[in-house]
């Protein structure tokens, strides 16, 4: 089949923060083919390519002068079951959420805590997403991409795609690998992940004592619903800022000067800032600017409650890092990748 390319297409509706702006060329590749003709005809055209999935981790500052290419390939399958691990490959445009779903109606544990995520399979690698103490690097077997430079095929094994916090070499070199599928290592033999927020005090509280990874997913979904805005109704990219990492001197120094400063010590020795903690310390919970706004139950959502462009959202995150640095002597990166 030849791609369908469209020209001046809004990619409102394919960005979770609802941003209004045009991509100057739009398509959506459903296989590998479509991906390759993709390639050719951004080379063709003269055209950057850019790459998106559920458009969840994106922040568009104006108008896209690309071939916008949102993966929308399906497929999961099984590759190797022994009987207690098993090895499930998923397509890139498999929405992340009914990936996980699908595994924990087939009796595997592994993602339960990474449930309700919004976004695809293809893009879950990038950052290595994670949630309630889990990344996807805790269950990764392999993946494989194309090289953009080259147009071969390659396969990545855990230790290639130098996962880190918020993090992976995908993300460092982002207009080089274009993920088409992902492997996940499952077990039957459940190894939950209770000890994080108010996960077992949810489960507690529902009387579940002995909970299955179902019940984990139910509960996670059922903490994030009450706490995250729902992008369908209001316009957010989920965590603005990623948590920063303090050398254990500045965090006690901190301390000291704000007694209740949420800090988490890493195995490194640094000390892992909530960053939401530190802004809304600040006074900017709730805060509105025009339609650009930080959400009044999550400090480090940045909303969008309607026609905010992409430029406002930017200026207001750059406000609240001036502001951050200057009281707390702290540095907050932007997690969403702007375009
Ligand atoms: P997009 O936003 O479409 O793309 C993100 C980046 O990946 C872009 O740079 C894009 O070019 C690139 N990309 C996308 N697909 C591919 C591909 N196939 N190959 C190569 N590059 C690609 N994140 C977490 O880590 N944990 C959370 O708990 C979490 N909760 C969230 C809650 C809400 C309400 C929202 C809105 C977001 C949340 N996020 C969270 C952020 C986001 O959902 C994830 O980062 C998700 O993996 C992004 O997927 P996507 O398909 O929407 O990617
Ligand atoms: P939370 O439970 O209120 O916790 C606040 C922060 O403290 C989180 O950022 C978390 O860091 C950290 N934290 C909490 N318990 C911890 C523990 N036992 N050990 C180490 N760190 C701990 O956070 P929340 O905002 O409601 O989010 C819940 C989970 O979903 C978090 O893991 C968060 O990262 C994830 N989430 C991510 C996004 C996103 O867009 N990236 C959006 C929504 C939720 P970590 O963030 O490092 O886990």
């Amino acid at each position: 089949m030849t791609l369908h390319v469209q020209a001046g297409v809004s990619l409102k509706p394919f960005n979770t923060f609802g941003v209004a702006v045009q991509a100057k060329a739009f398509a959506q590749a459903h296989d590998d083919d479509d991906v390759r003709q993709a390639l050719a005809y951004s080379a063709e055209h003269g055209l950057p390519l850019l790459v998106i999935g559920g458009g969840s981790n994106l922040l568009l500052t104006g108008d896209i002068q690309a071939l916008v290419l949102r993966m929308a390939s399906r497929g999961v399958r099984t590759l190797s079951d022994d009987g207690e691990g098993v090895i499930i490959e998923a397509e890139a445009g498999e929405e992340w959420h009914g990936f996980v779903l699908s595994t924990l109606e087939l009796g595997l544990s592994g993602l339960e805590n990474l449930s309700l995520i919004p976004g695809t399979v293809g893009a879950a690698p990038m950052q290595n997403i994670g949630a309630y103490g889990v990344e996807i690097k805790d269950v990764f077997h392999s993946l494989t991409a194309l090289d953009r430079q080259t147009g071969e095929l390659r396969d990545f094994t855990l230790n290639e795609c130098a996962f880190a916090y918020r993090d992976s070499l995908f993300k460092q070199q982002p207009a080089r690998w274009l993920i088409l599928r992902v492997r996940f290592a499952l077990t039957r033999v459940a190894q939950l992940h209770l000890e994080y927020g108010p996960v077992r005090q949810r489960l507690d509280e529902q009387g579940i004592s002995q909970p299955t990874p179902m019940d984990v997913s139910r509960a996670i979904c059922a903490i994030r619903a009450e706490k995250l805005p729902d992008p369908a109704v209001l316009g957010n990219a989920g965590s603005f800022f990623k948590n920063p990492l303090v050398t254990a001197s500045l965090a006690a120094e901190l301390r000291r000067e704000h007694p209740g400063l949420v800090g988490y010590p890493q195995a490194d020795g640094q000390v892992k800032l909530a960053a939401g903690w530190l802004i809304e310390q600040a006074g900017w919970k709730g805060f509105r600017d025009g339609d650009a706004g930080v959400h009044r139950l999550q400090s480090l959502v940045l909303v969008n409650y309607g026609t905010a462009t992409g430029l406002q959202l930017l200026n207001l995150a750059q406000r609240i890092q001036a502001d951050i640095a200057q009281r707390y002597n702290v540095t907050l990166d932007m997690e969403p990748n702007l375009y």
